[in-house]
């Protein structure tokens, strides 16, 4: 496993429960510029909650870097398609990611997990906010996929932000749920032309701020930037949760 900080280190209880496993790529596509998504299909069970990351390693890799051959990912499939599991990422040219890029199909690799709590609370009086920036959007794909599958009655707002359209991974599929799932609200934000989400853009797109729970996910500057927005725009720093992507 890798090594983890903070609230992300895994618990004795979490170790009980995860496992690792080989997995096969069995996909391969392009999800937004610079922006690939992998597919695996596990060679055995790891039940996990959408939002919850698994540790990825290639034993044989095809390039090799004083980085390792070791990531952590956020899950963004859903339980529904387990036994396959999809994780998505900005193809940085690290050997790691030069090497999912370019191995054949099939490509063996260790998955072990699942990991973490940045899950979707209980309780579904209490809308969600999810404040996405870039690549953060994958444990809220996962989540928003799984809430529409399972009709979850949670009230769901994605505030989405990217550079541009283009950099903007899953918008069809985010598109989609939002059609399927009255629930579901997807707000994209393009700096480039609206600049970033401040307190006030937080006010204005979520009703029933008071009693939501946020969740910002992301590079740490963004996650950083966005539990300040939240404070700004009156959210209790209790109702605030965070996964920072590191390595961005
Ligand atoms: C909980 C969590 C979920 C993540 N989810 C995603 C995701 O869905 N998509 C995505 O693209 N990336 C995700 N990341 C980040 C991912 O693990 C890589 O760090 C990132 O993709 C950059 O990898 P790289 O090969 O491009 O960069 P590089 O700069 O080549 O490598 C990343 C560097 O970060 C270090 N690192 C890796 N994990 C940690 C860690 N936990 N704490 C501190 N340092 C670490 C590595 O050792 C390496 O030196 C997640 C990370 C965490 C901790």
């Amino acid at each position: 496993m890798l090594q983890r900080t903070g609230r992300e280190r895994s618990s004795a209880a979490e170790h009980l429960l995860s496992m690792a496993l080989t997995a096969h790529l069995v996909d391969r596509a392009t999800v937004a510029e610079g922006t690939g998504a992998f597919t695996f299909r596990l060679d055995g069970d790891m039940p996990f909650t959408a939002g919850q990351t698994v540790d990825l390693t290639i034993p044989s890799p095809l390039y090799s870097d004083e980085k390792g051959n070791a990531r952590t990912f956020s899950i963004t499939s859903s339980p529904a398609d387990l036994p396959s599991i999809t994780i998505a990422t900005r193809l940085t040219g690290s050997a790691f990611k030069r090497t999912l890029l370019e191995a054949p199909i099939g490509l063996a690799v260790e998955a072990d997990g699942p990991y973490g709590s940045f899950t979707l609370h209980h309780k579904a009086s209490r809308p969600a906010l999810f404040l996405a920036g870039g690549i953060g959007i994958t444990p809220f794909r996962s989540i928003i996929k799984d809430a529409t599958e399972r009709r979850l009655a949670h009230r769901l707002v994605l505030l989405y932000s990217n550079r541009t359209r283009g950099n903007s991974a899953f918008l069809d599929d985010l598109d989609g749920w939002a059609r399927a799932n009255a629930n579901v609200r997807i707000v994209p934000v393009f700096t480039e032309t609206s600049g970033f989400v401040t307190g006030e853009i937080i006010k204005r797109e979520t009703p029933d701020l008071a009693s939501a729970i946020a969740y910002a996910a992301g590079p740490d500057a963004f996650v950083r930037a966005m539990r300040q927005a939240l404070l700004d725009a009156g959210v209790d720093p209790d109702d605030i949760r965070t996964e920072e992507f590191p390595g961005y």
